[in-house]
């Protein structure tokens, strides 16, 4: 059966790479009726906190995936913190050590640094001479007596490859010769990544391990930590690095990374979802709107590309505005309640006729915008006064010796209008235009800006309309005052 997991160090917030490799192990095990698991792998004391660990939680849920196993659901296979499973490791470890797969180190890190610098000297890489791997019982106590506590070393062949047969990568050879013995425990009984990872895939019977690939590089110790303790590997598939539109690493100076960050800033859970599957992987046709449903329908790890995605903000945010037009109406509304109060905009969420008000100017406001950050922005003149006027619009549309002429016109038309419709407005103010005899265009801009104060925004008569008649009219007399 397949078996997927997502194994995370609590350190902090989940970031857009996280979520990526979450969507893609939760697709996968969707799509082949498999199990998701959350592992937490929280045993350097210095790095993980606790309390990290529920925010990353909360994240995922927010985003709408689910897991079938975890530190707060459990589950067969648990605890599913590292930092809980110290005996098991222990366990593991005692057994390649009496098995002689593994053996005590006690080198200290100076003398594992004149050792380096020597081989560095001499040409040679610079990996563990070896020099602990025959120590006799004797030598050991004499060391112990030293105070020198050891690290645990895997015994590795002097000379070979370890070839990675990758899902997504295809097959990739490295040399052993490069990792030399590497430790799997320290020298305060901590297991290693590379360790623990291994003991943790195996008894909870993993069966593939998609992550992305700056862990490519780890596979083939942990291979060679599979053959020691005598278990077969999962299947592996690395996924591509994600990279800034520079190209460079992504990080935060390319702007927000983390996904409460994209939260805050009014970003839906389906645009994130959407976007971040398309890192990397296509449903193979040019489609970019997709499904959760969709996308487990097609996700495929041969579809998965193996060169960097490169991570385009711009362009989430613009499926952000695709998903925010197509949503729920009463959801935008719900979501923007509280950004509105936050912003000083709304006091009490409003009812009846307010409410009416509310979703209509949200509804009309939402055509061209992307997130909610920029829907409370692109609202607030139907909330609050008019705060300045657009300046390139007040060169074109107000700077003319017949601006305030019209808009005596507009004010006088809009104060007669009944009933006070979109398209009632709309009739007034083409009627004013021919009696004018004047285009369209000088009639609406200028009336816009007078009202909204900008040159943007919804249709115009949506504009007149949700900001009322008796604010039009206090802004028209205003703007030409
Ligand atoms: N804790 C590791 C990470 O967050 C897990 C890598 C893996 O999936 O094996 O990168």
């Amino acid at each position: 059966p397949v078996r997927v997991r997502y194994a995370p160090s609590p350190t902090g917030y989940l970031h857009i790479g996280g979520v990526r490799t979450i969507l893609f192990n939760w697709l996968f095990a969707r799509k082949h009726g498999g199990r998701f698991v959350l592992r937490f792998e929280d045993t350097d004391p210095e790095r993980s906190r606790d309390e990290l660990i529920e925010p990353m939680l909360e994240s995922i849920r927010w985003l709408g995936l689910d897991w079938d196993e975890g530190p707060d659901v459990g589950g067969p296979y648990g605890p599913y913190r590292q930092s809980q499973r110290l005996d098991l490791y222990r366990q593991e470890l005692d057994r390649l050590l009496a098995e002689g797969k593994a053996y005590y180190c006690y080198c200290t890190p100076e003398e594992l640094n004149a050792e380096r610098e020597a081989a560095r000297a001499a040409g040679r890489p610079a990996v563990y001479s070896g020099r602990c791997r025959h120590l006799t019982e004797a030598q050991r106590r004499e060391l112990e007596a030293e105070g020198r506590r050891p690290a645990v070393r895997l015994r590795v062949p002097d000379q070979g490859l370890v070839t990675v047969r990758d899902l997504v990568k295809g097959e990739v050879a490295f040399d052993v010769a490069q990792f030399g013995d590497f430790i799997i425990a320290r020298a305060d009984g901590m297991p290693v990544y590379n360790f623990a990872v291994v003991v943790d895939d195996h008894h909870m019977a993993i069966s593939h391990v998609i992550r992305g690939d700056e862990h490519l590089s780890n596979t083939p110790k942990q291979l060679l930590v599979y053959q020691a303790l005598g278990w077969e590997p999962p299947q592996f598939a690395h996924v591509p690095m994600i990279l800034a539109p520079d190209r460079s690493k992504l990080s935060k100076r390319h702007g927000a990374v983390a996904v409460d960050e994209y939260r805050r800033q009014g970003f839906l859970p389906e645009a994130i979802l959407n976007y971040v599957a398309l890192l990397g992987w296509s449903p193979g046709d040019d489609r970019e709107i997709l499904s959760l449903d969709e996308m487990i329908q097609l996700f495929d790890l041969d579809r998965v590309s193996h060169t960097a995605a490169i991570y385009d903000v711009e362009k989430m945010a613009w499926m952000n505005g695709h998903y925010l037009r197509e949503a729920d109406l009463d959801r935008v509304v719900e979501l923007a309640l509280p950004r509105l109060q936050a912003a000083g905009l709304l006091d009490a969420p409003p009812q009846g006729e307010e409410r009416r008000r509310l979703r209509a100017i949200l509804d009309a406001v939402r055509q061209r915008v992307r997130t909610l950050d920029e829907l409370v922005e692109a609202s607030r003149y139907f909330f609050t006064d008019v705060e300045g006027y657009d300046e390139a619009g007040v060169r074109k549309h107000f700077d003319r010796d017949d601006a305030i002429p019209i808009l005596e016109a507009v004010a006088e038309t809009l104060a007669r209008v009944e009933p006070w419709t979109q398209a009632a407005i709309e009739q007034a103010l083409r009627g004013l235009a021919e009696r004018l005899g004047v285009g369209t265009g000088r009639i609406f801009h200028p009336t816009r800006l007078a009202v909204s104060g900008r040159t943007v925004g919804p249709g115009v008569f949506d504009v007149i309309c949700w900001v009322g008649r008796e604010r039009c009219l206090e802004r028209i007399r205003r703007a030409i005052g």
